[in-house]
């Protein structure tokens, strides 16, 4: 299978990890399947080539992927905890994002520590990031990226290995629907099955593991739907007032911002959270006709073509009729 990964960037990834001893993991802030999914089967591949690493990451790991790191592996970053091991780290690998902004306050520490740092990621980037980039936007998922890098270095592919990239694949294509969904995915997923994992015990992990405060809060959210430019743009918004009434918390949205494409006619999806800060949480969702990560730049943020993400001040209700008239460009000269 010709991959994205140049023969190059693997030969100078297995210098890496010959040459030095100690690592350190991240990915994005409220991490998904492809970040988790990808830490797991990149810290194997450390195992098995008798490194030490950690996992750190800003928040904690959410239960539906808690099957992913049985031992619990991962940690949550907390600057006076973790200020040691990170200073006596050698290389940094930055998973499933390109963007010092989602790394938060591990981000700002590796920053002043000037830590080695290599990242391999999907998302679109406008200039270098870390050391070491390794960055494909055309990759479905960084767990694709993973795939080919573990499969360039010689990884033995255990069960755990397939079981994370499965889940990274899974999880960022939507379950194979979204535009990012390409044969390679297919291709990669094929032999994860013929490894032997078990397509039914990962999906019921990932997506049959809801809390009831979720499935109340989606009823909620679903409830209070808008469209607006003929019918074009589906809006919806989350207050604290909502998840208080339901006792859902903010990990209890993943996902929810996908809903109103399934909606005839909408093309774009916009969901605004209200965080505790007051601050407001943007996911924007494209049916793949019009594209959103600018938009999303508009607003301190950004993410793929189709799918994006920002967050910005507040209050919600200035937030929510600004970004509306400003998503008025999407549709011009566009008939519907
Ligand atoms: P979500 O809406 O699910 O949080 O994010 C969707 C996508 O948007 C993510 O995969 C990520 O690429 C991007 N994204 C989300 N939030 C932000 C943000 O605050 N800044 C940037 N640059 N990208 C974001
Ligand atoms: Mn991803």
């Amino acid at each position: 299978m010709s991959g994205l990964i140049q023969p190059d960037q693997i030969a100078r990834i297995d210098r890496i990890i010959d040459k030095y001893a100690n690592f350190i993991i991240t990915t994005h802030v409220n991490p998904d399947g492809d970040g988790l999914g990808s830490e797991v089967a990149f810290a194997e591949l450390l195992r098995q080539r008798k490194k030490t690493f950690s996992i750190i990451n800003n928040n904690p790991v959410p239960e539906n992927y808690r099957f992913l790191d049985p031992n619990q592996q991962m940690e949550v970053f907390n600057k006076d905890r973790h200020i040691e091991l990170l200073t006596s780290a050698d290389v940094l690998f930055i998973l499933d994002i390109s963007d010092w902004g989602r790394l938060r306050e591990l981000g700002e520490l590796v920053r002043e520590l000037s830590l080695k740092t290599v990242c391999i990621d999907h998302h679109p980037v406008q200039e270098p990031f870390a050391d070491v980039d390794i960055i494909y936007p055309e990759a479905s998922s960084t767990g694709e990226l993973i795939y080919e890098l573990l499969k360039g270095l010689n990884a033995r592919f255990t069960q755990r290995i397939c079981e994370a990239i499965y889940t990274a694949i899974l999880t960022d294509t939507g379950s194979f629907r979204f535009t990012n969904t390409n044969p390679a995915a297919h291709r990669i997923v094929a032999e994860l099955l013929e490894a032997g994992i078990n397509p039914q015990k990962i999906y019921s992990n990932v997506y049959e593991n809801q809390s009831l405060a979720r499935v109340k809060l989606m009823a909620r959210v679903l409830g209070g739907i808008q469209l607006e430019y003929d019918g074009r743009l589906a809006w919806m918004k989350i207050t604290q007032q909502m998840l208080k009434e339901t006792g859902a918390t903010l990990k209890d949205t993943e996902g929810l911002a996908d809903f109103p494409r399934s909606i005839a006619g909408v093309e774009v999806a916009l969901l605004f959270m209200e965080l505790e800060d007051g601050k407001v949480k943007i996911s924007f969702r494209s049916k793949g006709n019009v594209v959103i990560n600018g938009l999303a730049k508009e607003f301190n943020g950004g993410g793929h073509a189709f799918a994006a993400g920002a967050s910005t001040d507040g209050p919600l209700d200035t937030v929510i009729p600004n970004v509306l008239q400003r998503a008025a460009a999407l549709f011009e000269n566009r008939p519907a």
